[in-house]
């Protein structure tokens, strides 16, 4: 192992010592900005009040030329240590079944490429995470994450899927949400707890919020200010995907 992967191994553990709770991605499905508005914002501002990091899942055909104006306030947003609160994603071009699993290699490329250079382009970004809509992909989607070198990371898919070892998979999901687009704070704070209780050292909680009303929202609310009483690592699959390949 290098130096620097030993430093940052111990730093990690240093972290992880002093800190009771696990590292906690947020993963916001179904996002978009088109004339001027998107329905995240609410919950973006809800977390950047409280400095807690998010990713979003972007749909890329939904998005118009407004999309940076409405977005890029979060996106270049930074917490108090200095580090960006958000990482964008891919979330495929139209999310439309089927999209990432069971369709051809022609197909399923144009997609992936199409919906990356799209949400590039309209946030003036870099990609590096994918999440297949439905979390639905087969071994071409593997395929072609691994032929798109930019892309590191990819939520909840089989790592065997990947044609590149240094892809990291993330895959503890804890369900946050009882039934589709509404977040139960009794029924999230068992899945933790269980969670926890096995050691799961990073978390994915997915939700979305575009099908939120203001119960769901505030359910919401209540499991974030929970997290961090316990004293919860909020992360983006970036830096955790970064920590993963530096033990590597
Ligand atoms: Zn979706």
């Amino acid at each position: 192992m290098k130096l620097k992967s030993f430093l940052t191994l111990c730093a990690f553990f240093m972290v992880s010592y002093l800190n009771a709770g696990p590292y906690i991605v947020l993963k916001l499905d179904d996002i978009y900005a088109k004339k001027g508005e998107s329905p995240v914002l609410p919950v973006l501002d809800f977390l950047a009040e409280y400095n807690i990091k998010s990713s979003l899942g972007m749909i890329a055909a939904l998005s118009d030329t407004t999309a940076s104006r409405v977005l890029a306030p979060y996106i270049n947003a930074k917490d108090n240590k200095g580090q960006f609160l958000v990482e964008i994603w891919n979330h495929g071009y139209d999310h439309r079944k089927p999209e990432f699993k069971g369709t051809d290699y022609d197909y399923q490329s144009k997609h992936f490429v199409d919906a990356t250079r799209k949400i590039e382009t309209l946030l003036n970004i870099e990609i590096h995470t994918f999440g297949a809509p439905f979390n639905a992909m087969d071994s071409v989607t593997g395929r072609i994450i691994s032929e798109n070198a930019n892309y590191k990371t990819v939520f909840l898919a089989d790592k065997d899927l990947m044609k590149r070892h240094d892809i990291v998979c993330l895959n503890n999901l804890v369900r946050i949400e009882r039934d589709l687009g509404k977040p139960d704070f009794d029924f999230f704070i068992k899945k933790y707890k269980i969670a926890k209780d096995r050691g799961v050292g990073c978390m994915v909680l997915q939700v979305h919020p575009n099908l939120w009303d203001e119960h769901s929202f505030q359910e919401f609310k209540y499991i974030i200010k929970y997290l961090q009483t316990e004293e919860c690592i909020f992360i983006l699959p970036s830096e955790w995907s970064n920590i993963i390949r530096s033990w590597e």
